[in-house]
């Protein structure tokens, strides 16, 4: 019997619950024991709507309350000194959520002795997802060992409502290569300390009565460090040996095992899942390595995108698979975990019906799973209507005029190289910018967006409900752009913003704004603890039907004499934080992206707005997973940034702004970008991340971040200026600016006021010492 199996349920509840659960029992209005309800009643959901959907593997311990690899690393005691845990025991929720979120002052963390100045984790991204995980910080004093029976626990709850789940670990490899250690510790040094607390998990599994056990090791797909091949084979001969009464199941995902196929294979295991999505072209060589004797875990169903399964593609792989001698050891999966989509299509009730037709979220992926398996056993007729439904919804995307726009088409294949370059190099635009500009010694300026402060955000609810109608709310813009550009010209902010104050989301606001982009209601996705998003739908072509930011810019720079800066959000962003259509290649939607841009551009400067910001705070996680895919990624995101801003003469200037990104391996690229000025995002890392730009000698301009945003501390003038000179010990002075780190979205007036102040007047304490 082929099995239906899941990897991962999204954990955040239909309905957010997880997230209001949270949000309450950190704001002190509700109890641990609330919380832990709520997140009880959505495992017993999750468990119930996998049951009912014909899953029979169905995955436990997936959940966590904020990030299952924190709360991994707490459960085999890798918790750094300073967080209340006395080494004994399970970490108190006091204390996860401190490693989570900084210390916050409650009295619950007095209680517990966590210090008030403990900070968070780091937290990073989740490989090219975007669902961030906090990073176990470990040192030479880590004493691993199990101290919270986390697993036996999730497969007890299932058990005793009546569902056998298979429990999910994280691999002990894959749980040290993505920790970090301060002190020079190798986090894979810490692998035979940490292997007798995963024997001993696994044996607590066996002896509450699991039979198959998961274990993600997704860094199987990635290219290996050094010693890691060994690791692994240390680990599983280990964990083989420690539980000779359990099936392990090993899981790999987000690409292609690719090099590591042969360890992989070799590895003791009772199956191996491999990720067929995105690396469908595997198949034949797993089949040709795996063993004969192992299960071989199918993972079909896109549990990164939210397109329907075309079924018959994916029978296709699954008969090669029984053909190949599998066909009584075979599993079909969702390729990864179903924490990147949405829980379900059901309440979206607004969506173009044909859209939602072609459409499938994690319950719906779940059914999908269900058919393949079916349908691997006893044919295709089994499931004729679910087959049907799925040929259907592709015979009706294929044959969807709307789709393709050919005039689009013609202008794509009539772009030249030279389109996507400026006409003169950098050198000699700064000249033209500068005589047009006249900008002082280190310009001070801001990443976009000013406070959305409560008000703000209910001029655009009021419009949304029909409260106000729209020239109500474009007056109410008016004046608060207004008023935040008498402010800047008081303090003398050499080239304003308009503040963004009518963008709800700087994708979702451009998207509206686009044609091919498609919406949902409640299509959230977790981000990080209780943070979700609801990333767009690309679905059809990317055009753009008239200008989206031309009125506020203009409005803006009419009431000052000071250059406005326009703002916009760049084409990988706007894709890379979208759902994608795979009928046609990433880069040839990022290239229709780059098109509607580079019109809004044209449109900006013939406005007469003088410096236009393309922000591309996602370009670096674009990057693939693999080394060697990576320059080919690097070449068209660099080319569409281009295509984008290079419509315009040499004396507008254009920005880029980058935020949470490492610069060192792919600086060639940024400088490649051809940008007049970059700002990032450096004053957290004390002007670290401007050694990649110097080393390099990078030679446009940059405006390296003085105030870290994301705290709400207001430096002061000397400490700011103190970083901006940092930096000119690294950047010649004559291409520096002087910026926060990002836009001032989330923080409020109080504190982006005074720390606007002392950034010029950090400015004017340098220029007067020149
Ligand atoms: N211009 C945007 C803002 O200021 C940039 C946001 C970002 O980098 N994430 O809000
Ligand atoms: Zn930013």
């Amino acid at each position: 019997m082929t099995i239906a199996a899941n990897l991962g349920y999204p954990r955040i509840g239909p309905r957010r619950e997880l997230k209001t659960a949270l949000e309450a029992f950190w704001a002190g209005q509700s109890t641990e024991a609330e919380l832990q309800a709520t997140a009880t009643g959505l495992r017993a959901g999750a468990r119930a709507l996998q049951q009912g959907s014909g899953i029979s593997h169905i995955p436990s311990a997936d959940f966590a309350l904020y990030d299952h690899v924190l709360e991994t690393a707490c459960a085999f005691g890798l918790v750094p000194q300073g967080y209340g845990w006395n080494g004994e025991g399970p970490v108190s929720l006091a204390t996860l959520f401190a490693l989570a979120r900084g210390a916050r002052g409650s009295a619950a963390e007095r209680a517990a002795g966590i210090p008030g100045d403990a900070v968070a984790l780091e937290m990073t991204k989740w490989f090219d997802t975007n669902y961030h995980y906090m990073v176990p910080r470990l040192s030479a004093a880590t004493r691993p060992r199990l101290v919270d029976n986390r697993w036996a626990r999730a497969l007890r709850e299932g058990t005793q409502h009546g569902t056998r789940t298979r429990p999910v670990l994280l691999g002990p490899v894959s749980l040290l290569l993505l920790s970090k250690a301060s002190d020079g510790t190798r986090p894979l040094d810490l692998l035979p300390a940490l292997l007798p607390a995963y024997a001993d998990a696994l044996r607590y599994l066996g002896e509450a009565g699991a039979s198959w056990v998961q274990l993600d090791e997704p860094c199987l797909v990635t290219d290996l460090p050094c010693g890691a091949q060994d690791a692994y084979r240390t680990a599983f001969r280990a964990l083989a040996d420690a539980a000779p009464g359990l099936d392990l199941l090993l899981t790999t995902y987000f690409e292609g095992l690719r090099d590591n196929l042969a360890l992989a294979t070799s590895l003791p295991v009772s199956g191996l899942h491999v990720d067929l999505v995105r690396a469908p072209d595997q198949l034949p060589a797993v089949l040709g390595a795996l063993p004969r004797d192992r299960w071989l875990s199918l993972g079909l169903v896109d549990g990164r995108n939210v397109w329907r399964t075309d079924l018959r593609q994916a029978l296709g792989q699954v008969q090669l698979a029984q053909q190949a001698g599998f066909e009584r050891r075979l599993m079909v999966a969702p390729s990864c975990s179903l924490l990147h989509v949405p829980h379900s299509l059901a309440m979206e009730t607004s969506l173009d019906p044909a859209l939602a037709r072609r459409l499938a979220f994690a319950n719906e992926k779940l059914k999908e799973v269900w058919a393949l398996a079916r349908a691997a056993d006893e044919g295709e007729k089994s499931v004729a209507g679910v087959f049907a439904d799925s040929d259907r919804a592709l015979a009706e995307a294929r044959a969807d005029a709307r789709l393709h726009d050919p005039a689009l088409a013609a202008r794509l294949a009539a772009v030249t190289p030279a389109m996507e370059h400026r006409a003169r190099p950098y050198a000699e635009r700064a000249v033209a910018q500068q005589a047009r500009l006249d900008l002082p010694d280190l310009p001070v300026t801001a990443i976009g967006s000013w406070p959305q402060t409560a008000e703000v955000r209910r001029l655009r609810a009021d419009l949304a409900r029909g409260a106000i109608d729209q020239a109500a709310h474009d007056a109410a813009m008016e004046a608060l752009i207004a008023e935040s550009v008498r402010w800047q010209e008081e303090i003398g902010v050499d080239v304003p913003v308009h503040g963004e104050f009518e963008r709800n989301d700087m994708v979702k606001h451009f998207g509206e704004r686009l044609g091919g982009y498609a919406f949902t209601k409640h299509g959230w996705v977790q981000s990080y603890g209780s943070r979700c998003v609801a990333p767009p739908i690309i679905w059809a072509d990317v055009t753009r039907p008239a200008p989206m930011t031309v009125r506020w810019s203009a409005f803006a720079q009419s009431l000052t004499a000071k250059p406005m800066k326009g703002m916009l959000t760049g084409p990988v962003t706007m894709m890379q934080w979208s759902f994608v259509r795979t009928d046609i290649t990433r880069e040839a939607v990022c290239r229709q992206v780059a098109l509607a841009i580079r019109d809004e551009v044209a449109d900006l400067e013939a406005a007469g707005i003088p410096i236009i910001q393309i922000d591309e705070p996602a370009f670096r996680e674009g990057l693939p997973l693999r080394l060697a895919d990576r320059a080919d990624y690097l070449r068209w995101a660099t080319a569409c940034f281009r295509l984008s801003a290079s419509a315009v003469r040499d004396e507008t200037q254009i920005h880029t702004h980058m935020c949470y990104s490492e610069f060192n391996d792919i600086i060639d690229s940024i400088a490649a970008m051809d940008a007049d000025v970059i700002s990032i995002e450096t004053a957290r890392s004390d002007m670290e991340l401007l050694e990649a730009f110097a080393a390099f000698d990078y030679p446009n301009g940059i405006g390296p971040g003085v105030w870290d945003i994301h705290s709400p501390r207001v430096p002061g003038a000397a400490e700011m200026a103190r970083l901006a000179q940092r930096a000119a010990q690294r950047i010649p002075r004559d291409r520096l600016w002087l910026n926060p780190d990002c836009g001032c979205k989330t923080r409020g007036w109080a504190e982006v006021k005074p720390a606007m102040a002392n950034l010029v007047a950090a400015a004017r304490l340098l220029r007067a010492e020149a």
